[in-house]
């Protein structure tokens, strides 16, 4: 029907034809009983019309129709409709050699004409069965053959795009290798402008801290001037017991004179090393002197820069404690990060709070199981919550631009790290911080 339209409605349309007209020729046999002449003659259209015409159709799509399981119904049903033709003929010329056929001779040739139909109709389903069956066996295989190709495509595919990523992996690498490096050379510029711009804040205190041995070795050398002068007086007028005690007093003054210009000394190293890039040696260090000399410096530091800063300094140092293998100069930027976040804490309060108010930083340290643990206290306005997380990141700071890098304490917790120790703030609150820095003897 869908391939043959136009033949499938002829013989359509001849089917309907026929029905008609037998379903007029029987109705009105039925009424009448005796049908008139013109009843026969139409009825006779059927077998010599209309069932000719039928079988011309089937015949012209034999042959149009190039379909084996067709042919196969088509000369099946051939010889059933032929007796079926040849029986309606034979009624309307009531043949009499047709009709002298005994009822047995009869049904035999009907019974061979339906088993002919039924053995041909059966072998076509076979045939057909047989066609389905190859054809989704046919099918499989295509769709196997389709799914191993896409299979194919699809590890092709998977195998340029590892390609591709690999490559893109080992650029990335590359850039990332480029940046860390940057990163390390950025790094390391930082700590050391860090240092420096620690070392401009620590340039007023080492003035004022060397300044004072220097007083003294000045002073000292002029009475010793003056005494030399008296001694050579002594020696002319021969005055042996004056000349002794001069010469003690010259001693005396000398040994000061000693001890300041040392002192001094040590100022002025403490600061070459504090500058210095390369990475400093440890070395036995007596925690309260380094934690003292670092808070003077800082203290005056900060007064160098504002003569109006005063804040009370409280020291606790426990005298038990052990030296320490150290870097010097790396605890003592540590210590001086810590003094001046306190310093500038007490007394950026100090501006704005009541005139009871006193700024005060307080410093301790104590002799613990396994090192020195140095406490660094104030009473400024302490850390904000949203803050408290952030300060030991780099490039944190609440300080005006120029005031703050942001860098002091996550330097200190490097250092401190790296000296096998902990840096923590241990107490925060309006009243104030308490940094605590713990420095074992072993690591
Ligand atoms: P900087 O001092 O350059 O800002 P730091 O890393 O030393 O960098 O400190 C980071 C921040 O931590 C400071 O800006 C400040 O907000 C906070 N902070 C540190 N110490 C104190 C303190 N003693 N009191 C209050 N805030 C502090």
């Amino acid at each position: 029907k869908n391939r043959y339209r136009l033949w499938d409605s002829m013989l359509q349309f001849i089917a309907f034809f026929e029905l008609i007209i037998l379903g007029i020729v029987e109705i009105y046999m039925l009424l009448a009983h005796n049908a008139p002449g013109w009843v026969w003659l139409t009825s006779s259209i059927v077998p010599f019309t209309i069932i000719p015409g039928m079988v011309i159709v089937t015949l012209g799509l034999y042959f149009k129709v190039k379909n084996k399981a067709f042919h196969m119904l088509v000369i099946g049903a051939f010889p059933f409709n032929f007796w079926l033709l040849l029986t309606s003929w034979s009624e309307v010329f009531s043949q009499s050699n047709f009709m002298s056929l005994s009822d047995e001779t009869f049904r035999i040739i009907e019974l061979i004409c339906i088993s002919w139909l039924i053995l041909f109709f059966s072998w076509t389903l076979f045939m057909r069965y047989n066609e389905l069956r190859h054809e989704i066996a046919r099918k499989d295989l295509e769709r196997e053959r389709l799914a191993k190709e896409k299979e194919q495509e699809r590890s092709q595919l998977i195998e340029e795009q590892k390609l591709v990523l690999e490559n893109t992996v080992t650029e990335r690498t590359a850039e990332l290798k480029d940046s860390l490096e940057n990163l390390r050379a950025t790094q390391k510029q930082l700590v050391q402008s860090e240092k420096m711009a620690s070392l401009g804040e620590l340039t007023a205190g080492i003035a004022h801290e060397i300044q004072n041995p220097l007083n003294f070795v000045n002073n000292f050398s002029e009475v010793n001037a003056e005494l030399l002068t008296e001694l050579e007086a002594e020696a002319a007028s021969g005055n042996i017991e004056a000349i002794r005690a001069i010469a003690a007093d010259l001693k005396a003054n000398e040994e000061k004179i000693t001890s300041h210009g040392k002192r001094a000394d040590s100022i002025v190293k403490s600061m070459l090393q504090h500058s210095r890039a390369t990475k400093g040696e440890e070395e036995l260090t007596d925690i309260n002197n380094l934690a003292e000399e670092f808070l003077n410096l800082s203290y005056h530091g900060y007064r160098a820069k504002d003569n109006a800063f005063n804040v009370n300094m409280i020291t606790e140092f426990d005298p038990s404690n052990p030296q320490v293998n150290v870097v010097r100069q790396d605890i003592g930027r540590v210590l001086l990060n810590l003094y001046n976040n306190a310093f500038y804490a007490v007394w950026e309060k100090s501006k704005t709070a009541e005139k009871s108010y006193r700024p005060e930083v307080r410093v301790s340290t104590k002799k613990s199981d396994n090192g020195v643990t140095i406490a660094v206290s104030d009473n400024g306005s302490g850390i904000p919550g949203d803050a408290m997380e952030k300060i030991f990141q780099p490039f944190f700071t609440t300080k005006p631009t120029g005031q703050g890098t942001g860098l002091g304490l996550s330097l200190s917790y490097d250092i401190i790290k790296a000296h096998g120790g902990e840096l923590t703030l241990d107490r925060n609150g309006k009243d104030g911080v308490t940094f605590l820095v713990i420095i074992p003897t072993e690591k």
